[in-house]
C-alpha cells in the first residue's frame, strides 16, 4: 500500500493535510524527523501511517495518560492493534502488556516516559521489534520548553538500545526549543519539517478593558455561533458563566473540579450547540474537536504564548471567519508579575512539600515506590496549614522532576490489600464458602497484595473464581468487614503515583541550575505575553508567528492593529535583533538564510552593521 492508501483505508480521508505527506515520506526513508504542526494539524497521522507501513511495533512516548487512552481507543476502533502502559497499572498488567508487545503482533505501544528506565521495560527491549521511536509532545524534552519533563531526557538513551528512526512531534516549538529537541534526541542530522502556523480565517483582537464582563457580553452579542471563554480560575469560570446567563446568553462552565459525568455532559451540550458559550479553565479543550467555534475569548491574560496560541487556535477550525479576543488590564499585569513568585516557590519549600506529602500518607523512608495516593489538596493543606497555590505549584514542580506522576481527574480502579499474614489467612474463619477461592485468585494474580493495596481487574478475578461481578463485590465487601482484606472500591479523584521510594532529607537533589533556568524561561514567556498585549504596531498574527520561528509572513490584514492601520511591517534591523535574541545569541548563516531568504544582499549588510556596532553577537 502507498501512504495515501493507508490513510484512505484506515481513516477514510481523501488527502493528506499540508506537510503530513512530507513527514511520512521522511520517516519511511528512515530519517529522523521533527515535525512541527499546529494543534489539530494532524500530527498523529504523521507517525501512524509510516508505522502501519513498516514491520514491527512503534513505541510512542507521550506524557498525558488521558491522551494516551484516547489515542489507543481511536486506533482500536479502526481495527489497529494498539495498547498503552501508564502509571496506575499493576506490575502484572504491565508485564502482560509487554509480553503482548513482544509477541502479539501489535503496531503501537504507548508509554509514559517514566516507564522507559524500569527494569521490566528494559528486559523486554531486546525482543521488541521497534519500527519507530515516536516522541509526541516533544517540547517536553527541552528545558527551554514550556512543559519540560526530566523523564523525557531518558528517551535519548534509548537510541543506544533501539535501532529505529525517531519521529518527534510538537505544536509549540520556538527555534531554541526545536534545536534542543533534535540534540537531545540525538538526530543523525537536523531535519525539521513544519507547516505554516498562519490562521488566515482567524482575527486576533486585543482589548484593554476595565469592564471585562461588559466586553465579553459585547463579543457574545456581536459574534453569532459557539464560543469558548478562558478564565484563570475555577471560581471565575462559574461566576462568569452565571453573569452571562443572567444577561440572557446561553452559557455553562467547565473545570477539572467537576465530576467526570458533569464534564462529559456539559461538553456534549456545548458541542451539539445546545449550550452556546463555555466558560472554562485550561482544563477544557484537550481532545475537543468542534470545527465551528466562532470565537475564543481570553478574559484573563494567559502566562505563555504557547498556551495562548493553542487555546485561541480552537476557533475556526472549519476555515470560516472567527475571532480570538484577549481582554486584559493593569490587574492582569501585576498578577502575572507576582505569578512568577508564586509558581516558583523556593527549592527549600518544594523539598519540604516532598516530605510533607510522604508524612501525610505515612510513608516511611526508602519505601513507597509504585504507590498510588488519592490526593486531596484541600485536606493536605489544611493538615499542614499551607497555602494552596504554592503547595500545588510545588507538587507540580516535583512531578516535572520525576518524583511522581500527577493525574487529576482519574478513574481509580478497585484496589485490594490482604490485611492479614499468610499464616493467619489459613486460620481465619470465613463466613462464605466462596471466599477462599477469591483469596486464592487474588494471591495468585497479584503478588504484592500482602504488602500494599493493588489495583485489581475485577473482570479477571471474577472470571477466575467463576462468579459474576456483583457477587464478587459482595464477597470482597464481606472479606473487608471481616478485616481480612482492605477493600478500596473504584473511585474518581486526583492521584499521585510515586515513582520511587521516599528519599531522605538532603537526597531529593533538586538542581538549583535547573530551577533558575525554568524560572527564567517562564519569566521570558510571561514577558512575551505582556509585549503581545501592549504591542502597538506589529500585526498580531506576525507577532505570534515570529515567536514560533516563522519569519517570512504577511500581515494578516484583519487583526485589530491591521484594521486600524497601525500595523506596519517591522523593520529588518529589529526583526534581526529579535530573531537572534530568540536563539539566545547563538546562530549560523544557514539558519539565517532559511529564515530571511537566500537573497543575502537584503539583510546581510544590516546584520553586519548590527554586529559591528555590537548590538548583536556575530554568527558562528
Ligand atoms: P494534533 O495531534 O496535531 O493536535 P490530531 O492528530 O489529533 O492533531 O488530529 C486532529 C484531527 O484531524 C483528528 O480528528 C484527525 O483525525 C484529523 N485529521 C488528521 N489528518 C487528516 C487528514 N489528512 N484529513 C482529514 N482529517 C485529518
Ligand atoms: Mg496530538
Amino acid at each position: 500500500m502507498t501512504p495515501l492508501e493507508v490513510l484512505k483505508t484506515y481513516w477514510g480521508y481523501d488527502s493528506f493535510r499540508p506537510m503530513q505527506e512530507e513527514i511520512v515520506r521522511e520517516a519511511l526513508e528512515g530519517r529522523d524527523v521533527l515535525a512541527i504542526l499546529p494543534t489539530g494539524g494532524g500530527k498523529s497521522v504523521c507517525f501512524q501511517v509510516p508505522a502501519l507501513l513498516k514491520k514491527g511495533i512503534a513505541l510512542v512516548v507521550t506524557p498525558l495518560i488521558a491522551l494516551m487512552k484516547d489515542q489507543v481507543q481511536n486506533l482500536q476502533q479502526r481495527g489497529i492493534r494498539a495498547m498503552a502502559i501508564h502509571a496506575g497499572m499493576s506490575r502484572h498488567e504491565v508485564d502482560l502488556a509487554l509480553n503482548n508487545a513482544a509477541y502479539g503482533d501489535y503496531k503501537f505501544l504507548y508509554l509514559s516516559p517514566e516507564r522507559l528506565q524500569t527494569k521490566l521495560f528494559q528486559s523486554y527491549l531486546p525482543v521488541l521489534n521497534v519500527s519507530y521511536l515516536v516522541v509526541d509532545e516533544a517540547h517536553c524534552i527541552s528545558q527551554w520548553g514550556y512543559d519540560f519533563r526530566p523523564n523525557y531526557l531518558e528517551i535519548g538513551q534509548l537510541r543506544d538500545q533501539i535501532d529505529a528512526p525517531v519521529i518527534a512531534l510538537t505544536a509549540t516549538a520556538t527555534p531554541l526549543v526545536s534545536r534542543d529537541i533534535m540534540d537531545r534526541l540525538r538526530f543523525k542530522e537536523p531535519n525539521l519539517l513544519r507547516s505554516g502556523f498562519e490562521r488566515p480565517n482567524l482575527s486576533y483582537v486585543v482589548r484593554k478593558a476595565q469592564d471585562k464582563l461588559g466586553q465579553l457580553r459585547s463579543v457574545c452579542d456581536g459574534v453569532p455561533g459557539s464560543g469558548i471563554v478562558y478564565v484563570r480560575s475555577r471560581n471565575r469560570a462559574q461566576e462568569m458563566a452565571e453573569a452571562l446567563k443572567a444577561a440572557g446568553i446561553s452559557a455553562s462552565f467547565y473545570h477539572a473540579g467537576l465530576g467526570a459525568e458533569t464534564r462529559a455532559l456539559r461538553q456534549a451540550q456545548w458541542k451539539s450547540g445546545e449550550t452556546r458559550v463555555m466558560v472554562c479553565t485550561n482544563a477544557f479543550g484537550m481532545g475537543i474537536d468542534k470545527p465551528d467555534v466562532r470565537f475564543v475569548v481570553h478574559a484573563d491574560l494567559p502566562d505563555s504564548p504557547e498556551a495562548y496560541f493553542q487555546e485561541a487556535g480552537r476557533a475556526g477550525r472549519d476555515g470560516l471567519p472567527s475571532y480570538a479576543v484577549l481582554l486584559w488590564n493593569g490587574t492582569d499585569i501585576s498578577r502575572l508579575k507576582q505569578l512568577e513568585e508564586v509558581s516558583f516557590p523556593s527549592l527549600e519549600y518544594i523539598e519540604d512539600i516532598y516530605h510533607k506529602v510522604h508524612v501525610f500518607f505515612e510513608i516511611p523512608y526508602d519505601s513507597g515506590m509504585g504507590r498510588m495516593l488519592k490526593f486531596d489538596l484541600a485536606a493536605f493543606c489544611q493538615h499542614f496549614r499551607l497555602q494552596r497555590a504554592p503547595a500545588w505549584y510545588a507538587i507540580q514542580y516535583l512531578e516535572r522532576e520525576g518524583h511522581w506522576v500527577l493525574a487529576e481527574d482519574m478513574d481509580i480502579q478497585t484496589r485490594i490489600q490482604i490485611a492479614v499474614s499468610r499464616q493467619q489467612l489459613y486460620q481465619v474463619e470465613l463466613p462464605d464458602p466462596a471466599m477462599p477461592a477469591v483469596l486464592e485468585a487474588l494471591m495468585r494474580m497479584y503478588t504484592g497484595i500482602f504488602s500494599f493495596a493493588q489495583p485489581i481487574d475485577e473482570d479477571a478475578v471474577a472470571h477466575r473464581c467463576g462468579v459474576g461481578i456483583p457477587q464478587l463485590r459482595q464477597l470482597l465487601y464481606g472479606l473487608s468487614v471481616n478485616h481480612v482484606i482492605r477493600y478500596i472500591p473504584a473511585d474518581h479523584a486526583t492521584v499521585l503515583y510515586l515513582q520511587h521510594d521516599r528519599l531522605r532529607p538532603g537526597n531529593v537533589q533538586l538542581s538549583p541550575q535547573r530551577y533558575q533556568l525554568l524560572r527564567s524561561t517562564y519569566g521570558e514567556r510571561v514577558q512575551t505575553m505582556m509585549e503581545y498585549v501592549q504591542e502597538e504596531d506589529e500585526c498580531r498574527s506576525q507577532f505570534l508567528l515570529r515567536y514560533f520561528g516563522q519569519e517570512q509572513s504577511q500581515p494578516c490584514g484583519h487583526c485589530d492593529l491591521c484594521r486600524s492601520g497601525a500595523a506596519r511591517p517591522k523593520d529588518l534591523a529589529s526583526r534581526l535583533k529579535d530573531w537572534i535574541e530568540a536563539r539566545h545569541g547563538t546562530y549560523t548563516l544557514p539558519e539565517l538564510r532559511s529564515a530571511f531568504g537566500t537573497a543575502d544582499d537584503t539583510w546581510l549588510p544590516i546584520l553586519r552593521e548590527l554586529i559591528d556596532s555590537k548590538e548583536v553577537p556575530p554568527y558562528v
